[in-house]
């Protein structure tokens, strides 16, 4: 689905001699490449703070943890994403409520929000899904409205833009009151490991976040919150720093990939591409198809035999999952989560993908359709 080592390739030389320099420096923990790479982040994002730390999840986690909900309150959140989306809410005690997604982009429907809020909704944590923002013009002027946090889970949309009506331009997860993303090996920008960063423009929300990720210590051994140890090495924000120099040249390539499969998988029966929105760019983190349930399983087969890599995320709703059944949400509930995780199939694209990688991909995805 992805060739990380092609990509590596390309960068070695840079990559290489920065990991050499922080282990020559030993500044393993909270060297100089993480407050270097948190300046450059923000810059890159417009935005004020950037708080590394160990990976997206943590990311979440600290975003709620800084806007100190409280066990019982309600976050609404979409039942079709990755799980760490919900594992956090869950694990701070807090209660999560779904929200259905828009059939055609995957992301939260924001004319769902008002059926779903009560007097004990806190926040909102839409997830820019595959690569492109959620309606955030809707759910901003939503959550003003009820006076709610927007938390964004930008772990796949680092770098897209969001486009209001008004003609002005943000990057993804600088919309709300904080952002979260992931570098996570595969994301768009990927660490050599785990890794995660928060987003925000508001001062004592980013002084609380930081001192969050470093067990809530304020002066050396002086704690003024119940914190968590969440670091990002030093080791991968040297590594994110030459990378971060590529991500514009990264998103570009997926983009043009997924223009190439927009055009030659048009018009097939029973099969949509990607729907792109008009107020966001898409850096394509997936290229997801939508295809008739009944033929989804045996495409994906039929692909394999080709010696094709393609994968379904997500199978299976968050609202449906064993560990989360006790919120008592049944089948049904969540209906275009739970069709869409019946129909979705993404195909492989990445920074290193070839003409002929993608010429063979799509005559074999014709030739399913054809059979
Ligand atoms: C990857 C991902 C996360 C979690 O990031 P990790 O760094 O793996 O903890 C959270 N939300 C979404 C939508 C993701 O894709």
């Amino acid at each position: 689905m992805v060739d990380l080592h092609g990509q590596y390739l390309k960068i070695k030389d840079e990559v290489d001699s920065a990991i050499q320099k922080v282990i020559d420096s030993t500044a393993f923990i909270r060297g100089e490449d993480v407050r270097e790479f948190q300046k450059e982040l923000s810059a890159y994002l417009d935005i004020k703070h950037t708080i590394a730390c160990g990976n997206g999840t943590d990311a979440l986690q600290v975003a709620m943890m800084a806007l100190e909900l409280q066990p019982g309150d309600e976050v609404i959140t979409t039942p079709f994403t990755f799980i760490a989306t919900v594992e956090v809410i869950r694990l701070l005690g807090l209660k999560p409520v779904f929200v259905d997604v828009r059939p055609d982009t995957f992301n939260l429907d924001p004319e769902l929000l008002e059926q779903a809020v009560t007097d004990r909704t806190r926040a909102i944590v839409p997830v820019h899904l595959f690569g492109q923002c959620a309606d955030m013009e809707s759910i901003m002027e939503f959550a003003g409205r009820h006076g709610l946090y927007v938390i964004e889970d930008n772990a796949q949309a680092l770098g897209a833009d969001f486009l209001p009506a008004n003609g002005s331009k943000q990057k993804a997860g600088t919309i709300g009151h904080l952002g979260c993303t992931s570098f996570f090996p595969s994301k768009n920008l990927g660490a050599f490991g785990d890794g995660g960063a928060l987003f925000t423009n508001d001062d004592s929300l980013g002084q609380r976040a930081a001192s969050l990720v470093n067990h809530g210590m304020q002066k050396r051994y002086y704690y003024d919150h119940v914190g968590v140890n969440s670091r990002l090495d030093t080791l991968q924000a040297a590594i994110l720093r030459v990378k971060l120099q590529h991500l514009d040249d990264y998103h570009r390539l997926r983009q043009e990939a997924a223009t190439w499969y927009d055009t030659s998988l048009s018009g097939i029966e029973g099969l949509h591409t990607p729907v792109r929105s008009p107020f966001t760019s898409h850096i394509f983190h997936q290229y997801t198809l939508q295809v008739e349930a009944s033929s989804r399983d045996a495409l994906k087969q039929w692909l394999m035999e080709k010696g094709i890599p393609s994968q379904v995320y997500y199978p299976v709703p968050l609202h449906l999952q064993q560990a989360y059944r006790d919120l008592g949400y049944g089948k049904g509930s969540l209906p275009a989560s739970e069709e869409l995780c019946n129909k979705v199939l993404s195909l492989p694209i990445h920074t290193e993908m070839e003409q002929k990688q993608l010429e063979y991909i799509s005559e074999q995805v014709h030739q399913y359709f054809k059979a």
